[in-house]
């Protein structure tokens, strides 16, 4: 009897770690899918209409124009504002959302710098006809010294509007450390408000992602949920920490 219940035991036992060895399988295919997407989204419910949304970006990236002029001649097409624009009007809902919501959090937006609020367009048009490999990102520092990028004005829209709700807003930037004071003078330069400016330290080389993704948990570690996250790479949005991810679009180039 008392063999039985053990032989019904172990029969369990096996049969509990056959479904458990499945469900770890299903989730690690799973994860697998979330982190290829490059969403901090799927795993906190977005939306499957924003994941197909996502999917459509990476896709659309995969083709990756080269040389630097067909990505800048996309960048003026009507299906970038479109793709720009949407993104940005999600960011809106996303913080109406919230704001409806009453749960009396302190909120915030999480925004990434080049190419999702400052357009360093003008530093590419100089070298178009060079493809992606070839940028010097030496000179595109001497470039973003020169703080003349300008705003892209949808993305300045939604970071007004968040603050002028009560939303603080938080940039998080690949730009390392040494330019902070020519950073802020560009966002000074064209009234851009904000709450705090991460940066990536000198010489660090970890992957975007992680870096950005542990600035978003000291934001949170500071009592904020972070509303949005805005960025125009998949880096600036993976590793969670992110009710709502908007990715803009950017073929000229890719950041891991
Ligand atoms: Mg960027």
């Amino acid at each position: 009897m008392s063999k039985q219940i053990a032989s019904g035991a172990v029969v369990a036992r096996i049969l509990l770690s056959t479904a458990t060895l499945l469900c770890t399988a299903t989730a690690l295919v799973t994860l697998t899918a979330v982190l290829d997407l490059g969403s901090c989204g799927p795993a906190l419910g977005l939306p499957s209409a924003e994941i197909e949304s996502l999917t459509k970006h990476l896709d659309a990236h995969k083709q990756v124009l080269t040389p630097i002029a067909k990505a800048l001649t996309f960048s003026h097409t009507k299906a970038y504002d479109e793709d720009f624009q949407s993104a940005c009007q999600s960011g809106h809902e996303a913080i109406d959302k919230a704001l409806a919501s009453g749960s009396g959090k302190s909120l915030a937006i999480v925004s990434d710098l080049d190419e999702t609020l400052l357009d360093n367009r003008p530093f590419f048009e100089k070298i178009e006809s060079k493809s992606e490999d070839q940028i010097s990102w030496d000179d595109f520092e001497s470039w973003q010294k020169t703080v003349k990028a300008k705003p892209l004005k949808p993305t300045e829209d939604l970071l007004a509007y968040a603050r002028s709700k009560g939303v603080a807003v938080f940039f998080v930037t690949g730009r390392m450390e040494r330019l902070r004071r020519v950073t802020i003078e560009n966002l000074l330069k064209y009234g851009i408000a904000y709450d705090g400016l991460y940066m990536r330290a000198n010489g660090d080389e970890q992957d975007a992602s992680t870096m950005k993704s542990a600035y978003r948990k000291q934001i949170e570690d500071m009592g904020f949920e972070i509303v949005v996250n805005i960025g125009d790479q998949y880096s600036d949005l993976q590793g969670g920490h992110g009710l709502d991810c908007e990715k803009l679009p950017n073929k000229i180039y890719f950041i891991h």
